[in-house]
């Protein structure tokens, strides 16, 4: 079942919206188990409108358009569809009345915008929008449905929610996909590829595998298409163990679970309390950790030590260790991490300390060295990475470090 995504509207070429709307039908198409072969964008223009089309007309199951249905003389949609499925445009009583009842209720008198927002395609099948003015229009040519819906995003979804999913749903015995995300950090693609090219090898013909990757963090995504949900579903089980068991070390979580969530899960687990000693990461991991809900109750604070000043009278680190070390080094990271133990009172304290760049570099502590440190009653344990030049890559970069070799303490607890 092949399906295609076509979404219209000047702003989205110029980038001014993103276009969600595409990533929304997209999964939701996927789920109901068609391939979607095509998302396009393109201009309010009759041109080009009428080439995706075509382009899509006989070779597609289904084609969804959003976008370009509003009643002013930038949206074209309504108009060419008229041509490209060879009808015209009629007033739609029942849309008339809905339009009037809006209006009315708002205290707005009716004007010709209005009216015209009425008219629709004669050849199409409307499908009611409860949640704007333009409606929904099904169409059907050379095989293929096209559905065409406003582009505000909550208007498209009520209409595919209402009218279109489960249409499709029922008009074809759907192909049945599961997805399934498992999260990884600690390693780059190259390497996890490496890894898994026997787990790859071994996997059955309606499963395969997807490298995700996003900043430090690669996705893996097992994909199995089947025609039972059960079967399916334990196929997949089954594959997501054997990657369990194949690169136990760099699985940190499923789905779209960040480093913070879980390190979050198992403090809240495990009734345990974190605080944090930045130096070059300037609170990016306090702000990792504070975003995710509910931390309030297993985070308790921050010092952002920054200057050497801080690190001695803010987190008790002696000035003869900085000189001596240099800011940058493991002792100091150390102490850092011990100060913020004892200042916060909390079972861990992690600490960072490096060269986000660009300027600092040495030949022995180049841009991108990061010291990183975790305290807890078992004792230190820390770290040395070097990552690359840029300095808001390092920052997020250093800050997932930091986060995972703490997860990897808490694990132990
Ligand atoms: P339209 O149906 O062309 O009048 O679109 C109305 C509004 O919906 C636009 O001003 C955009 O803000 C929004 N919109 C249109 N297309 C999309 C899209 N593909 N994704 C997200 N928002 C959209
Ligand atoms: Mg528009």
């Amino acid at each position: 079942m092949r399906a295609a995504i076509i979404t219209i509207g000047d702003e989205l070429l110029i980038g001014q919206t993103i276009d969600t709307n595409s990533a929304w039908m997209g999964a939701e198409l996927s789920k109901a188990g068609f391939d979607v072969y095509r998302m396009t964008s393109i201009h309010d223009r009759r041109e080009d409108i009428i080439f995706t089309l075509n382009e899509a007309a006989g070779k597609m199951d289904v084609v969804l358009i959003t976008g370009g249905l509003g009643p002013t003389s930038d949206d074209i949609t309504k108009q060419t569809l008229c041509e490209f499925f060879n009808t015209r445009l009629v007033s739609n009583d029942e849309v008339l009345r809905m339009i009037e009842d809006m209006m009315s209720r708002r205290n707005f008198p009716m004007n010709d915008n209005n009216r015209r927002q009425a008219e629709v395609p004669e050849s199409c099948r409307v499908l009611k929008n409860a949640m704007g003015t333009a409606p929904g229009m099904w169409f059907e040519k050379d095989g293929t449905m096209f559905i065409s819906m406003p582009g505000v995003p909550y208007e498209m979804k009520y209409i595919m929610t209402e009218h279109v999913l489960p249409e499709l749903n029922k008009r074809f015995t759907s192909q049945i996909i599961i997805h399934r995300n498992i999260m990884t950090y600690g390693t780059f693609e190259a390497k996890l590829a490496e890894m898994l090219s026997g787990f790859e090898a071994g996997l059955p013909d309606n499963i395969k595998l997807a490298y995700l990757p996003a900043s430090g963090v690669i996705k893996l995504r097992l994909t199995g298409t089947g025609t039972e949900r059960d079967s399916l579903s334990e196929l997949i089980n089954n594959q997501v163990n054997n990657l369990y068991k194949t690169i136990p070390d760099f699985i940190y979580g499923e789905n779209e679970e960040s480093l913070e969530m879980v390190i979050g899960k198992l403090l809240k687990e495990k009734n345990l309390t974190l605080s944090t000693a930045e130096s070059c990461t300037g609170g990016e991991i306090a702000h990792m950790l504070t975003s995710i809900p509910g931390s309030s109750s297993y985070y308790k604070g921050s010092v952002v030590a920054y200057a050497n000043t801080a690190k001695t009278q803010l987190l008790g680190v002696q000035e003869e260790i900085i000189e001596k070390n240099g800011a940058v080094s493991e002792k100091v990271v150390q102490e850092m991490a011990i100060g913020a133990r004892n200042l916060f009172k909390t079972e861990y304290a992690v600490a960072t300390s490096g060269i986000a760049g660009p300027d600092g570099g040495t030949e022995e502590k180049p841009v991108g060295t990061i010291w990183l440190a975790v305290a807890s009653e078992k004792g230190i344990v820390s770290e040395k990475r070097v990552f690359g030049n840029d300095r808001i890559t390092n920052i997020k970069r250093f800050s997932l470090a930091a986060l995972n070799l703490l997860r990897k303490q808490i694990i132990n607890y």
